[in-house]
């Protein structure tokens, strides 16, 4: 397993849409441990293939307790296939977008149609935390980030905020 580097807005292939999996083998495999690996790393809760600049359809999610046992959860080829009319709000944040958190209202349940690990076709419904953060991540499959959610003024001024960051050396005082 390797730590990947994640790739951080203006990058455009973060706006790409990633291609489905055709066939679930050893690389497919090695890639979602690798996800996990950089996500738990990165205290993540969830992260797409596209964000370590992979454009397949994978994902991963974890959204256990710090101190409670590790859930991890892999989907390849997920397709939302209902949502509820009913709709919750969190504040998100996304590896991708350093230091941003925006409130977005989402769908309050969903039912997914993917294919896990083993290749099988499966399905889920899931609510709360796990609705809102894997609605967030199949949006990464798209090319959607939540900035995506602001106005264009208001994603501009985030954008340079973060690139203006990048630029700026590590300060030092000796
Ligand atoms: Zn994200």
């Amino acid at each position: 397993m390797s730590i990947k580097d994640i790739i951080t807005v203006p990058d455009e292939t973060l706006k790409k849409i990633s291609k489905p999996v055709e066939k679930v083998g050893e690389n497919e495999k090695k890639l979602i441990n690798d996800l996990f690996e950089t996500m738990y790393n990165s205290n993540g809760i969830g992260l797409a293939a596209v964000q370590v600049g992979i454009l397949r359809r994978i994902l991963v999610i974890d959204v256990s307790n710090k101190d409670e046992k590790k859930e991890p959860l892999s989907f390849i080829n997920p397709i939302i296939k209902k949502v509820s009319d009913d709709t919750s709000i969190y504040e998100e944040g996304c590896l991708s977008i350093p230091d941003t958190f925006i409130e977005i209202e989402r769908p309050k349940i969903c039912e997914v149609e993917y294919i896990d690990i083993d290749g099988k076709v499966k399905n889920l419904k899931c609510d709360g935390l796990l609705s809102t953060c894997l609605q967030h991540e199949i949006n990464h499959l798209d090319g959607k980030l939540i900035i995506d959610h602001l106005s264009k003024l208001k994603k501009d001024l985030i954008i340079k905020k973060i690139s203006k960051l990048k630029k700026n050396p590590d300060r030092i005082i000796v």
